[in-house]
């Protein structure tokens, strides 16, 4: 019995349990003192009304003969297939239906998607970065190299000519950073792929956060990125289903043999989102749904506006909060970004994440997320105002 011997090169993450620890520590020294916490990389607003009357009545469904339902197609419901289908026609994006492959979020098909390529490739991955393309390359023994992502290109770095890319991520709008790409800077970067014959691997987990019409909500919104192209998307952020899970995966068939390979891996590996849950991401994308989870992105929203209009008042630095749910700023006073997690922690009791904690170019920034309650945000802002302003 032999191990994978490629994980014993991961990196081994401490920033989450770091940060849990340090607020426990200050908890247990300072009971009295109230903490907000704006480092949460999850939703907080619940599930619309639509989504809940529609998967009330599929499990209904599911307790009655007639109606009764089983395995279903590994690829998803046509209903929910024909759903997304529409939803990119509303960003001028054409798809066949068998492009459209519905998985259990973005997480998992963007680490099994590597199933469809060859270890000996070369993974350019932006830093700092959403932690899971490095990990799951690491953990495919794949070689991994760095595109600098900082401030002099506003964290939106664009290809180096001398750098011989075989998988290309890019996640925009970006988690941690919230840069987004517009269509000029995407199009470069469809045609350094396709120049290579590389596959781009586009992350658009946040894209329903995009308020301007010119940005790109999907990279097929730009010429020729079908031939070089797969875009993972997920209901996660959009409408709350961080915890009950469903996302899509867009292969399309212009990529030659990865739609049916990707086909293939799913029939094997995969048995599909419940039906119950399919039906819940069905009412999404119907106008009442898109209407209800707006609401939602717009509670975010504002709390993002709020805390960069605070940022812009203390005259602190910071990319995101537009089209993103989250701000990045560079830490005051030069301190590093544990120093300031420290410093924010002890004097205003604010938590948040430490940029180091996504790659080398992280530090010196932090991560602040509009996910907590308006009222905690305004009360944030104001402490960060005390401070800073
Ligand atoms: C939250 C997030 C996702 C979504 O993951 P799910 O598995 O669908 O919940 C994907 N990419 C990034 C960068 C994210 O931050």
């Amino acid at each position: 019995m032999n191990l994978n011997k490629n994980y014993e090169n991961l990196e081994q993450s401490y920033l989450f349990s770091t940060v849990a620890k340090k607020v426990n520590e200050y908890i247990s020294k300072n009971p009295d003192k109230k903490i907000i916490r704006l480092g949460i990389g999850d939703v907080t607003r619940p599930l619309c009304k639509k989504v809940i009357e529609a998967m009330h009545k599929a499990v209904d469904e599911m307790g009655v003969q007639a109606t009764f339902r089983g395995y279903g197609p590994e690829q998803g419901y046509d209903f929910l297939r024909e759903a997304v289908q529409k939803y990119y026609k509303t960003h001028n994006v054409d798809l066949e239906l068998d492009e459209i492959f519905i998985s259990d979020g973005a997480k998992s098909d963007l680490g099994n998607i590597l199933d469809l390529f060859g270890e000996d490739n070369t993974v350019l991955v932006p830093d700092p970065v959403y932690p899971v393309y490095v990990d799951t390359n690491i953990m495919a023994g794949r070689k991994v190299v760095f595109a600098d992502a900082n401030g002099e290109n506003g964290f939106l770095p664009m290809p180096d000519e001398n750098i011989k890319a075989d998988l290309i991520y890019i996640c925009s709008p970006n988690n941690p950073t919230g840069a987004v790409y517009n269509r000029e800077q995407l199009k470069v970067w469809v045609d350094y792929a396709r120049k290579l014959g590389a596959i781009i691997l586009f992350d658009s987990a946040y894209e329903c956060f995009i308020s301007d019409t010119e940005l790109p909500h999907s990279i097929y919104e730009i010429e020729g990125a079908k031939e070089c192209a797969i875009e993972f998307c997920s209901l996660s952020k959009m409408a709350g289903f961080t915890g009950t899970r469903c996302g899509y995966t867009i292969v399309p068939k212009t990529l030659g043999k990865l739609n049916k390979m990707w086909l293939r891996r799913q029939t094997t590996k995969f048995n599909g989102v419940p039906y119950i849950v399919q039906r819940g991401a069905e009412a999404v994308f119907t106008p009442e749904g898109q209407e209800e989870i707006k609401e939602n992105i717009n509670y975010y929203k504002e709390n993002a506006r709020i805390i960069s209009d605070t940022l812009k008042r203390c005259n602190i630095r910071h990319v995101g909060g537009k089209h993103s749910p989250y701000i990045w700023l560079k830490c005051p006073n030069n301190m590093k970004s544990w120093e300031f997690f420290d410093y924010l922690l002890e004097n205003a009791q604010v938590v948040g994440t430490p940029g180091a904690g996504f790659g080398r170019n992280g530090e010196g920034y932090f991560r602040l997320t509009s996910f907590g309650s308006k009222e905690n945000t305004a009360e944030a802002m104001q402490r960060f105002e005390k401070l800073f302003g």
